[in-house]
C-alpha cells in the first residue's frame, strides 16, 4: 500500500495538512433536528444502535444557537486547538431533515463564524431531496464541505435487522447524485453488527469504494445502554468480535481501499459509562496501536 506522508493510510489529519497546510479540528454541533426513522415518517424506533442523543454523544447543546455552540466548543478545546480553524460538524440525528430555509439559516450561520473554514453534515441517504441537493451544491461551490452518509452495512437483510429504513439502492443513487455535483461524501460503516460475518463486512467496504466515496468512517459496534440493541443483545447474546478479530477486519479494509480515500475513523468513540460491549473498544489508544501494528506486520509479509 502506498503511504501518505509515511502513514499507512490516508487519515483525515493527513488530508487537512495537504489541503490547508495546517491542523484543522472539528466542533460537533446539534442543529436541532430529529430523524425520519425516529419521528414516525419511516419508523418510531430508529436504528437499533441509536442512542437518545441521535448517535452524537459529544455535540453542543441544542437549546443554544449555532454560534453559541461553536463558541462554547472553541472555549472548551482552546488548549488543544490553539486558535486553529475548525470544521463545523452537524453530527447527531439527520442534519438535512428540514426545510431548505431552515437548513440555509443554520449552515450559513456556522459558515459565517470567523473560526469556521467549512462544514461536515451528517445525514441519511434518503434525506437529500432535490432542493436540499441544490442548496448543498450552492454551498459547495463557495466553501469547503463534505456530507456524511450513515450506510453501516451493504447487506439489506442486516439493514432490516438494524431497522435502518432504506435499501442499498437508495445509498447508491444518492452517492451518484452527490458525485454528479462534485460534493464530497464520507460513508459510515459499522464492524460487528448482529450476525454480520467478516465477508459481508468486507463487501460493505467494497460497495463504499465502488460508490466513489471521498472518505470512509469505520466504527466498531457499540452496544449502548438503553438502546434496542442492548435489548437484542441481552435476548440473543449475538457474537461480539474480540479485539483481534476487529483489527483483522479493519486492517483488511485499509489494505484494499484506494490510497486516496480519506480515512476519517477506524474505531468508535464511546462513553465509558454508556457502552456495554465491546469493552475493549473503550481503550481507543490500544485499538489504534493494534491496527497500526497489524498494518506494519502485513506490509512485511
Ligand atoms: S439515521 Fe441516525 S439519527 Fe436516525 S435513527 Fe439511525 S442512527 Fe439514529
Amino acid at each position: 500500500m502506498e503511504k501518505h506522508n509515511n502513514r499507512r493510510f490516508y487519515s483525515l489529519s493527513n488530508f487537512f495538512k495537504d489541503e490547508f497546510k495546517d491542523k484543522v479540528f472539528k466542533v460537533s454541533l446539534d442543529g436541532g433536528f430529529t430523524c425520519p426513522n425516529r419521528d414516525g415518517k419511516i419508523s418510531y424506533g430508529g436504528c437499533i444502535f441509536c442512542s437518545d442523543s441521535g448517535s452524537g454523544e459529544f455535540t453542543g447543546d441544542r437549546i443554544k444557537s449555532i454560534t453559541e455552540q461553536i463558541d462554547d466548543q472553541l472555549q472548551f478545546m482552546k488548549e488543544k486547538i490553539k486558535g486553529k480553524k475548525v470544521i463545523a460538524y452537524f453530527q447527531n440525528f439527520t442534519n438535512t431533515y428540514g426545510s431548505v430555509e431552515q437548513l440555509k439559516k443554520i449552515y450559513y450561520e456556522a459558515l459565517n463564524h470567523p473560526m469556521v473554514l467549512g462544514l461536515a453534515i451528517g445525514t441519511r441517504p434518503d434525506c437529500i431531496p432535490e432542493d436540499v441537493l441544490d442548496l448543498l451544491d450552492e454551498i459547495n461551490k463557495k466553501y469547503f464541505i463534505w456530507i456524511e452518509l450513515g450506510l453501516q452495512t451493504a447487506d439489506d437483510n442486516i439493514a432490516k435487522l438494524i431497522n435502518r429504513g432504506y435499501n442499498l439502492t437508495v445509498y447508491e443513487e444518492t452517492a451518484r447524485s452527490l458525485k454528479r455535483k462534485n460534493i464530497k461524501f464520507v460513508t459510515h460503516m459499522i464492524v460487528g453488527l448482529p450476525t454480520e460475518e467478516k465477508e459481508a463486512i468486507l463487501e460493505t467496504a467494497k460497495v463504499i469504494v465502488k460508490s466513489k466515496a471521498w472518505g470512509i468512517k469505520i466504527h466498531s459496534l457499540h452496544i449502548i445502554k438503553g438502546t434496542h440493541l442492548e435489548k437484542l443483545y441481552k435476548e440473543t447474546r449475538f457474537k461480539i468480535f474480540n479485539l483481534e478479530e476487529y483489527v483483522d477486519i479493519v486492517t483488511t479494509i485499509l489494505k484494499f481501499i484506494p490510497t486516496e480515500m480519506v480515512v476519517h475513523r477506524v474505531t468508535g468513540d464511546g462513553k465509558k459509562d454508556e457502552v456495554i460491549e465491546p469493552v475493549w473498544s473503550l481503550n481507543k489508544r490500544k485499538v489504534l496501536n493494534e491496527i497500526e501494528k497489524e498494518l506494519k506486520k502485513r506490509e512485511n509479509i
